[in-house]
């Protein structure tokens, strides 16, 4: 196993500052020990798939997904491969057809549109506001204008916009909603949990977002056949009733015939280390934002920076910390080169060519529809990201703000 921890080479010098970072923003909490108990258990027993022909109890994700139902106040709880599984489920039992229009965010991340483009549709993107949300002038225009009978939310970056509007927006205008909460996990809008305000909900299990089984979806619904469906889709081989939470038999008739199995189910193995991890989410929420003040308050310290302020209804878990650069395009490159130097990787939503996790509109070339949206790419080319895994210090914090101090100077300079 490598270091977290990385000095610089010898053949490198420090810069003259003698700023130096070096962690790993890709670390992430270990597995609790009690869910690697179970998991050693099961796999000891081989039984890793969660249906069986016969056998008795209730298997480990029909467990989760009693828990995780109950933790966010839903009637029903599927879970699946992964998120992007979860909202292409979603998009599929709700009726989308192929050449169908599904509004969705600009200002997200890759597997959204390829959820839409998955379900073989056409992903019409809704314009971002200078908060990073989505703009509700632009919505309202494309929902009454586009003919999408879905929109496809994405809290990118764990920022929720104001849902009461969008509600009504949908509502309006015919509209059924579904949510990307990959970075909402246990979080809030006015007191209540994000993807239980619309049609379904989508939450990530991937190692990067708030719980960690390497990969796995929940989806989330209080609608008897959105969650038939997705039962039947997630490919259950007909074994509904091991699901602790499943509408009634007859619900299943109705669908059981016509609904193509499309093989994205939880393994036991994921369900058993995510099952103790719910119980957590409080005290890592409280963890990351106590991250996110700390360096919310050092990054502004910087002239050029800004931060935008977050609704008091806005109970976010932030597992990452976005911020605006205010300098052009060839000056945001020397300010990440400068970190880089100082041994901080930042991540760059406006960069000319997709890297790693970063995502740009732009480089989606198969997009059917390209309309103008050009406060998203003004609030994109300008738009920087650095992961906050819990393992951050305050120390690190205030080095993190000392670091992207010097580097916007420089910067600014060329
Ligand atoms: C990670 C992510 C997803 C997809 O999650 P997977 O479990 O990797 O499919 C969806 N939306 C956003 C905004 C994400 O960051």
């Amino acid at each position: 196993m490598s270091s977290t921890i990385s000095t610089p080479s010898s053949a490198m010098l420090l810069e003259p500052d003698g700023l130096w970072f070096g962690k790993d923003l890709s670390t992430s909490e270990p597995i609790p020990e009690e869910a690697i108990e179970r998991a050693i258990a099961l796999m000891r027993s081989g039984r890793l798939h969660r249906y069986g022909e016969q056998g008795k109890g209730y298997p480990e994700p029909s467990l989760l997904e009693q828990e995780y139902a109950e933790y966010v106040g839903s009637k029903y709880c599927v879970a699946v491969s992964s998120c992007g599984a979860a909202m292409f489920i979603a998009l599929k039992a709700l009726g989308v057809k192929t050449g169908d229009k599904v509004l969705t965010n600009t200002f997200t991340l890759s597997p959204v549109p390829g959820a839409i483009a998955h379900a073989g549709a056409d992903a019409i993107l809704v314009e971002t506001s200078d908060n990073y949300m989505t703009d509700l002038a632009d919505l309202e225009r494309k929902a009454s204008t586009s003919g999408a009978k879905v929109f496809l939310l994405s809290h990118m970056r764990g920022h929720i916009a104001d849902l009461q509007a969008i509600k009504v927006i949908c509502d309006q205008n015919g509209i059924a909603i579904v949510e990307d909460c990959a970075h909402t996990m246990g979080a809030k809008w006015d007191g209540k949990h994000t993807g239980t305000w619309g049609n379904v909900g989508c939450y990530s299990a991937q190692t990067y977002k708030h719980i960690n089984s390497g990969e796995g979806g929940l989806l989330v619904t209080d609608d008897d056949d959105v969650a038939a469906q997705a039962i039947l889709m997630s490919g259950c081989y007909m074994m509904y009733d091991q699901h602790v939470l499943k509408p009634n038999a007859e619900v299943f008739e109705r669908w059981k015939y016509v609904t193509p199995n499309f093989s994205m189910r939880m393994s036991n193995l994921a369900a058993a280390l995510l099952r103790p991890q719910i119980g957590q989410l409080a005290d890592r929420g409280r963890r990351w934002n106590h991250i996110y003040a700390t360096l919310e308050r050092e990054l502004t310290k910087a002239q050029h920076v800004s931060i935008p302020a977050r609704d008091a209804r806005e109970d976010f878990i932030a597992s990452s910390i976005q911020f605006t650069l205010n300098l052009k395009p060839h000056q945001i490159e020397q300010f990440l080169k400068q970190c880089g130097l100082r041994g901080l990787y930042i991540k760059w939503f406006g960069t000319p060519a997709p890297v790693a996790f970063t995502s740009n509109y732009e480089h989606w070339h198969y997009l059917a529809c390209k309309p103008e949206i050009p406060n998203s790419k003004a609030v994109l080319d300008q738009l920087l990201d650095l992961r906050t895994p819990l393992s951050l210090t305050d120390e690190d914090c205030v080095l993190i703000g000392k670091i992207v101090l010097v580097s916007t100077q420089i910067a600014a300079a060329t």
